[in-house]
């Protein structure tokens, strides 16, 4: 990793936890001081407001790409700013499979969250049938030149991406060091023929069944920046354990 690019952590507790493990990670994290790297939690909106982080952010796990209004169910960028979230993680596999959230829609939201002042870990991967079919570049090269319909590289250049192979996700299947290295590498790539300081600049996170004992070979490669991490996010030892081998 190079040394402008500061390693992150995001935990994405997904449709998973509670009052008192909001209350066991809030003390468990503000605990530590972590003064070199960047420590975010993303649980269910409805905890944002419980969280009283002091040596961590937290984020949430999707957002509309419209304003306030008549929008059942939705929940804006400005409520979750009232909250306290200062992440929000746009475009993940569950978002795009079980509610058909396309290239398009995930560019919309990344440029609502980013114009809202919030930061948008964009996520991207392939299934296992296109890895199969060799055609994950063309697959998440399609991924990323989409977000450019509604933004501009300027405006990405605060942003995360986060490399989450949908295989790897929740399979306990992780992707090697190498092949997660080969996918950011050419992520940076695509993100180049826009802006090479933005390719430079940008965290790409891994994600996809990263533990306490992979993920320190994953985040030592030279274009991962840290990871997104899922189940092992819901237990205070591993996360922490995670997040200390990210420094
Ligand atoms: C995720 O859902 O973002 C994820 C990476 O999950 P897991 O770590 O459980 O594979």
């Amino acid at each position: 990793m190079t040394e402008k690019r500061t390693p992150m952590v995001a935990g994405n507790w997904k449709m998973n936890g509670d009052r008192s493990l909001v209350e066991s990670f809030t003390n468990a994290l503000n605990d530590k001081a972590f003064d070199r790297m960047d420590v975010i939690v993303c649980p269910p909106s409805v905890y944002l407001s419980m969280f009283n982080a002091e040596h961590f952010q937290i984020g949430a796990q999707d957002v509309s790409h419209l304003d306030n209004g008549a929008h059942t169910g939705d929940i804006s960028t400005e409520m979750l700013k009232e909250l306290g979230a200062r992440y929000v993680i746009v475009g993940h596999s569950e978002r795009r499979e079980d509610h058909n959230e396309t290239n398009l829609l995930v560019a919309k939201k990344v440029a609502r969250v980013i114009e809202s002042g919030l930061i948008p870990i964009i996520c991207v991967g392939e299934a296992l049938s296109v890895r199969e079919a060799g055609e994950e570049k063309l697959f998440i090269g399609e991924q990323v030149a989409a977000l450019f319909s509604e933004v501009t590289a300027d405006q990405l250049k605060q942003s995360v991406i986060a490399y989450e192979p949908v295989w790897a996700i929740g399979t306990g299947k992780t992707a090697s060091p190498e092949q997660a290295q080969d996918i950011h590498r050419f992520i940076r790539h695509v993100l180049s023929e826009h802006d090479a300081d933005l390719a430079d600049g940008i965290r790409i996170l891994y994600g996809g069944s990263v533990k306490a004992n992979n993920a320190q070979a994953l985040f030592s490669q030279p274009d991962i920046d840290g990871g997104l991490i899922g189940g092992a996010s819901l237990n205070t030892k591993d996360f922490i354990a995670i997040c200390q081998a990210a420094i």
